[in-house]
């Protein structure tokens, strides 16, 4: 795959960037494994410094990254602003955050265990390696590489292909921002290099972000190499509609969860699992503000939904709802390629899914919404948990039991109840099932890079 920026919304290919060659990666690598020891001296206090300049500098060259996001992958230019703030605030957040996390753990008894003090203390690994895709081309990397650097960690990014100038702002951004040359650095690579780099005995851990397949292989690698691995992968996530929610709070907010990012985003709700008191309304409404959307080029102000990131994304997206059309769905608005330039897809709702369309098991990745009508909650969680995902999962209810039930039975790593998933700094974040295993964010998100050192004292 060429490391290129094609732009989406025209189908062009705007700029090639030459792959770093085995000497350029190994210099780099060097670097980082030199990082390392500069990293050890420093205080929690220096290395927040070096963040907020960090998140300093996102907020100042906002306009520019946002520009770049969205000719990398086109989503619509407020959000890609949006996602910027957002990677300063998760910055913030670490330099804020990161000593209280990695504080010393002290055992309250520690007479138990014969000792005069027993505690926990954390330490970083060294290098780590980091698989990114490129459906959020900034804050997949930070809530990375915030807690990793805070940790004392160096941070090495394989970036998805098609998006290689929001790599090299990466590469050059925390040096930039006072920490020591090699802290965190761009290896612009295809992914045939990334075993190479896992297999480096400099390179002490690896995180993914990206599909299932990928996940798998990474995965595989780094056990080969008994290396610590933390994996975001794919998910279908269920977003339920019980009778005593407020349908039409439900509605506006289920057309957000699907097409946000243009509708490519791991924890969009893409299965909409609904009451049947309540079908006939939500669907109606839902069906009518998908159908509403406006489609288009992503740096007009005015776009709600953009293209497709890719070629072969929009290819799967039709052969998902073309399985489903032929085999008997009701597609209730969308499902038919526009005409033009870019690879648009409009926003999709599909009605009488069944268990042998492709869509009722794989994941959607682009704006297309799936209906199940269910005769209670029971039913309804049945159908949530019957995939082989479990990233994270919604729930509309004012009914105190159904909220409890939910929380308790929906095999997902979030539920949010009256609400879409969404990743804040101070929750943490992952999967359960084929989404993936590990934790991102929160404290449990910056403890992930870190060797949780026993210290018992006689
Ligand atoms: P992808 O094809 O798996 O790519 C992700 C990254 O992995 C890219 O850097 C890619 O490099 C690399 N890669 C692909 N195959 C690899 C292999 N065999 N070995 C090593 N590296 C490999 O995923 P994507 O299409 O970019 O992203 C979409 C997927 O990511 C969706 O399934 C989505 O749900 C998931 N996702 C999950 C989360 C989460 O937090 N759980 C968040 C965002 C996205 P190249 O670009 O060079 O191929």
């Amino acid at each position: 795959m060429a490391i290129a920026i094609i732009n989406p919304t025209t189908g062009e290919t705007e700029e090639e960037f030459a792959a770093h060659d085995a000497a350029e990666v190994e210099r780099r690598l060097a670097a980082a494994d030199a990082a390392v020891a500069a990293m050890r001296t420093t205080t929690f206090a220096q290395r927040a410094a070096w963040m907020n300049a960090a998140a300093d500098l996102v907020d100042a060259e906002l306009e520019q990254i946002a520009v770049t996001m969205v000719r990398e992958m086109g989503k619509p230019i407020a959000a890609a602003r949006a996602e910027a703030a957002k990677c300063a605030k998760g910055m913030r957040f670490y330099a804020d955050h990161a000593e209280e996390f990695l504080a010393d753990e002290p055992l309250a008894d520690p007479s138990s265990v014969n000792a005069s003090r027993a505690y926990a203390r954390y330490q970083p690994l060294g290098v780590v390696l980091a698989v990114m895709p490129w459906n959020y081309p900034l804050w997949q990397v930070v809530r990375f590489a915030a807690p990793a650097l805070m940790a004392g960690n160096a941070g090495v990014l394989k970036h998805a292909s098609n998006v290689p100038a929001s790599a090299m702002f990466l590469d050059g951004l925390f040096t930039r921002a006072g920490f020591p040359e090699g802290a965190f650095i761009t290896l612009l690579i295809g992914s045939r290099e990334v075993q190479a780099v896992i297999e480096d005995p400099r390179v002490k851990a690896v995180t993914l972000t990206g599909s299932e397949p990928a996940g798998r292989s990474v995965a595989s690698l780094a056990a080969a190499q008994v290396k610590k691995a933390v994996l975001e992968l794919g998910g279908s996530d269920p977003f339920i509609v019980m009778p005593s929610a407020d349908i039409d709070a439900a509605v506006a907010t289920a057309v957000t969860a699907r097409t946000q990012n243009n509708g490519q985003s791991c924890i969009a709700g893409k299965r909409f699992i609904v009451h049947a008191d309540v079908y006939d309304d939500f669907t109606a409404k839902f069906t009518a503000a998908m159908g509403a959307l406006r489609v288009g080029d992503p740096l007009d102000e005015s776009t709600q939904v953009g293209p497709v990131a890719t070629e072969s994304g929009r290819d799967d997206l039709i052969e998902l709802v073309d399985d489903a059309r032929e085999k008997g769905a009701a597609i209730l608005t969308g499902g038919v390629v526009p005409e033009g330039a870019g690879w648009f897809y409009p926003p999709t709702v599909i009605a009488d899914v069944t268990p042998g369309m492709r869509i009722h098991l794989e994941e959607a990745f682009g704006p297309v919404a799936t209906l199940y009508r269910v005769a209670d909650a029971h039913e309804a969680i049945a159908i949530a948990n019957g995939t082989t995902f479990g990233l994270s999962s919604a729930a509309w209810t004012n009914d105190a039991d159904e909220q409890e039930l939910f929380a308790s039975e929906l095999e997902a790593g979030g539920v949010f109840i009256n609400g879409m998933t969404i990743s804040y700094p101070e929750l943490p974040f992952g999967g359960i099932k084929n989404s993936g295993y590990g934790r991102e964010l929160g404290a449990p998100g910056i403890r992930e890079f870190c060797n949780m050192k026993t210290v018992w004292r006689a």
